[in-house]
């Protein structure tokens, strides 16, 4: 693959948002990025600040009304457009007096004499110059407005903070264009992100990162494809619930299998007194917090049974606390903990070894960029544009880390009676780790070959064109072995199942690859 090659690839990922905002000419200077995993765009600050602002002056325009109070309405909506119109529509002027924008039918407060005017707040004189008001006329000397807004915007706290930033005689509201006037620096600065702040929690496509104890002024809004996001950062998490990143698992069984606290699930003895077993796919579920008696699987299994008779939901009351049926016996499942307990302990064994070795590619990751990609330039006499490569072949390394470590979590929630499927898994597990040797012996051997060298090496190409070519080819590889997950291994049927996954793995390439393994 040479260079036009990568760049074709990079258009191919750029997301129909994004080529909307390329065939527009624009005066911003957006510089946003793709990345290749998620679909999703990464915006810095200032991309979304100029969003923010398009979409203050589309609403001015929209309802010929000035940028103020476009503001003014859209916080109140909480930057809902579609809410904004709808109630713009139907009575335009119960939305205004909402928010607090008046029409005047004649100025209020009209001075004694054109020159000067008393101003309530302070009980002074001033001249007419040296007074302000908003829309509903009531006027203020130029002091009195600075420590009033001073004072608001002090005072603003999270909930409902636009709806304080009123005039000091009436629920008229004041906008930016005051603030800019009267409001100190740091009271500018508040409401600013305060605006921003909101904006961003209005949107529907722009979530912050929510990486910990670092300000990661990234921010991020989803194309087509899946939940998985990459941040600029290097915190991979799920745009859905913001957990870790979890693909293949969906939301709610990753959030079930990171609670479950793992000392507890490996000792069978607790697992006999707090766990029962689903009587259809013998999953061991964990008792409800509140006794009640009614249990439900998971999914897809989803079976409602009795925690105390085993017996099917559907031949209980609605009473979830009554149970008529005679109470099970705990013998055959009983002796089963200890079976369920080992399961548990060698899928959490695999994860955490997995999350290791994660956590191993995304340190050399980081580190690529500080030491060896500067060293290797200098080097082989590229620039460091050419190497970014090698920063891919480990951004792969780390994602198939992270899929083959939650292909555990999803393997302890495959029923014991899904013996075809978790065979299956386990082949499919296996062949996974072909590919992504081959990627990681590149990557790592090879790289410190050219690293050692004094001056430009002759391999420099070769390992060039390889690592490329690994790369694309694991990310192919679990790309497919994901989507089969997320369909459930919908596809193994029967009992000659492992004999038919072997035969569709080597169709696919696994054998070859396995083939000119180094
Ligand atoms: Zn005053
Ligand atoms: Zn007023
Ligand atoms: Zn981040
Ligand atoms: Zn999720
Ligand atoms: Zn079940
Ligand atoms: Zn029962």
């Amino acid at each position: 693959m040479d260079d036009s090659d990568i760049k074709r690839l990079g258009e191919i990922l750029i997301t129909a948002e994004e080529e909307e905002e390329l065939n527009t000419p624009d005066e911003h200077d957006h510089t946003e990025t793709s990345t290749h995993q998620s679909y999703v765009t990464i915006l810095k600050e200032g991309d979304i600040r100029s969003r923010m602002k398009e979409e203050i002056q589309r609403v001015s325009n929209t309802y010929s009304i000035s940028k103020d109070d476009a503001t003014l309405l859209l916080a109140h909506f909480r930057w809902d457009d579609i809410e904004l119109h709808k109630n713009w529509s139907d009575n335009a002027k119960t939305v205004r007096e909402s928010v607090g924008i008046f029409e005047l039918e004649r100025p209020l407060d009209l001075p004694s004499d054109d020159k000067n005017f008393y101003c309530g707040i302070c009980f002074k004189i001033h001249s007419l110059e040296r007074s302000a008001s908003v829309s509903c006329g009531h006027r203020v000397c130029k002091f009195c407005w600075r420590s009033h807004i001073n004072k608001r915007i002090k005072e603003i706290a999270d909930v409902d903070w636009y709806g304080t930033l009123k005039c000091p005689y009436c629920p008229a509201s004041f906008g930016w264009d005051m603030i800019e006037s009267f409001a100190c620096q740091e009271e500018k600065t508040k409401y600013y992100r305060y605006l921003f702040r909101s904006y961003v929690e209005g949107s529907k496509v722009i979530k912050c990162c929510p990486a910990k104890g670092r300000s990661c002024d990234v921010h991020l809004t989803p194309g087509s494809g899946n939940f998985d996001v990459l941040c600029l950062c290097l915190l991979s998490f799920c745009w859905n619930c913001s957990q870790d990143t979890h693909s293949p698992m969906d939301c709610e069984s990753a959030a079930k299998w990171l609670r479950m606290n793992s000392s507890d699930y490996q000792d069978p003895n607790w697992v006999r007194e707090n766990t029962v077993p689903c009587p259809r796919c013998k999953l061991r579920i964990r008792e409800n917090q509140d006794w009640s008696l009614k249990m439900r699987c998971f999914p897809p299994c989803n079976y409602d049974f009795c925690w105390r008779c085993r017996g099917q939901w559907t031949e209980h009351g609605l009473d979830l606390y009554t149970c008529t049926h005679d109470e099970y016996e705990e013998t055959v499942f009983g002796n089963m903990a200890e079976y369920a307990a080992g399961r548990y302990k060698d899928c959490h064994e695999k994860w955490m070894s997995n999350e290791s070795l994660m956590q191993k590619a995304k340190a050399k990751l980081q580190q690529l960029h500080t030491d060896v990609i500067p060293d290797l330039s200098n080097k082989q006499l590229a620039t460091v544009q050419q190497l970014e490569f090698i920063a891919e072949a480990w951004s792969q390394i780390m994602e198939c880390r992270r899929v083959l470590k939650w292909t555990y979590a999803y393997e302890y929630y495959l029923g014991e009676d899904q013996v075809e499927k978790q065979a299956f898994l386990k082949l499919k597990q296996d062949n996974a780790e072909i590919p992504l040797e081959k990627l990681n012996y590149l990557a790592e051997n090879q790289l410190n070959m050219l690293l050692d060298s004094d001056g430009p090496s002759e391999n420099f190409n070769r390992f060039r064109s390889d690592l490329t070519d690994s790369t694309r080819i694991t990310r192919n590889h679990y790309e497919l072995l994901v989507r089969d997950l997320e369909d459930g291994l919908s596809n193994v049927v029967g009992a000659s199942t492992s004999q038919r996954a072997r035969n569709e793995d080597d169709a696919s390439g696994s054998s070859s690859i396995h083939d000119d393994l180094f």
